[in-house]
């Protein structure tokens, strides 16, 4: 199964609580940045353009549960930045799967075979490795090549080993649907246990900012890999509301609440993938953050924005509001056929405002613990 019976159970009964509680805005899945530093420099990042003083800064572990605690998200992504490179990250780990969260530790897979032995298998924990394609799609993608092997031996050696293993996979402009069918086909095949699908975010930082996909073309090539002969064996963990949104079918904003993330700056408004400020706890993120002013078609840096960590939330409470609706998309699969929903209208959105180095220069003032 691409998500756990034991997860989906949790996460479903937690959201409809909320629901039953009548909650417009809940964490579904904490976010949890411990350092920007990372051991590879992806041309589509946009995570790791900081000064040295920024990228040498770390969450401790007692700042990591700080966080989980005050957020009731039931599942917990570790990214960054590379992960294992936080020397309390084994700890980390271990504390946030004490409490029963279910822990996704992101990772290029680099660092991953030797440091496998600091980690234990369990229900609450899955190693989810970073692979953008196949070897010459994944190579291309972080900017250098033989990544992508070195990738799939770790995912070996940790299926050897016990752990559940997802990937996660974000596509760009020169995806081509054939090649990343195939891939899918193949990385279902290494016995992997789920796979998370993306359009990648057009981060303003990225150094490559010609290969982002734009929503018209997220939505023709999900419906070109989603209609493939076989795709419904793949082990897609992710909800079939959002694989319908993706291919064109729903017409959804973006939920940035349901994905709240914590970084070495404090809890970043208004998303994980999208910094223009930063509240100093999740309670005041969540109440004082101007949800309104965010989001496709009202802000211009969102404008193609389809990724998981915006919609996903979206599609969960749908799938809550409407089951009958989440379970065609789940017994048929996506449409991928006939006509489309219709697209956000961008006429009526609001300029980018260039935030990010008066940001930087703020958090540099800022004394900060280092590890
Ligand atoms: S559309 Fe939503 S999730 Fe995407 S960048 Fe904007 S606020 Fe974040």
């Amino acid at each position: 199964m691409a998500v756990p019976l034991r997860q989906v159970a949790s996460v479903g009964w937690y959201a409809l609580r909320q629901h039953l509680a009548r909650r417009r805005r809940y964490p579904l899945v904490l976010m949890l940045e411990p350092l920007f530093r990372c051991n590879l420099a992806c041309a589509g990042c946009g995570k790791i353009d900081y000064p040295d003083e920024i990228l040498n800064r770390r969450l401790s572990l007692a700042e990591c549960l700080e966080a989980v605690d005050e957020c009731p998200a039931p599942v917990v992504s570790i990214a960054g930045g590379e992960p294992l490179l936080h020397r309390e990250m084994p700890q980390i780990a271990a504390a946030i799967t004490a409490r029963r969260r279910f822990v996704y530790l992101c990772t290029n897979a680099l660092l991953l075979e030797k440091r496998l032995g600091d980690y234990r298998p369990g229900p609450y924990f899955t190693w989810s490795v970073h692979l953008d394609g196949d070897r010459g799609m994944h190579d291309r993608s972080v900017c250098r090549a033989g990544v992508y092997d070195r990738a799939v031996a770790a995912i070996a050696a940790a299926k050897g080993a016990g752990f559940r293993v997802n990937i996660n996979c974000t596509l760009f402009d020169d995806a081509e649907p054939e090649r990343v069918g195939r891939f899918l086909e193949q990385t279902a095949a290494l016995g992997i246990d789920g796979i998370t699908i993306s359009p990648g975010y057009a981060y303003e930082r990225a150094p490559d900012q010609a290969h982002f996909l734009k929503r018209q073309r997220v939505r023709d090539l999900f419906r070109a890999v989603l209609g493939r002969a076989g795709a419904r064996r793949w082990p897609i963990a992710q909800s079939a509301l959002y694989l319908d949104f993706l291919a064109g079918n729903q017409d959804y904003r973006c939920s940035p609440w349901g994905n709240p993330t914590r970084t070495v700056f404090g809890w970043q408004r208004p998303c994980y993938l999208l910094g223009e400020g930063y509240a100093p706890s999740f309670r005041a993120l969540m109440e004082e953050t101007d949800w309104d002013a965010y989001g496709t078609g009202r802000y211009e840096k969102c404008a193609d924005c389809m990724v998981h960590s915006g919609y996903e939330a979206t599609a969960v409470a749908d799938s809550i509001r409407r089951p009958w609706a989440a379970a065609r998309a789940a017994l048929a699969g996506p449409r991928t056929h006939g006509p489309m929903a219709p697209d956000i209208p961008l006429d009526r959105q609001r300029p980018a405002e260039h935030v990010h180095d008066r940001l930087v220069a703020a958090a540099v003032a800022r004394p900060a613990e280092r590890r």
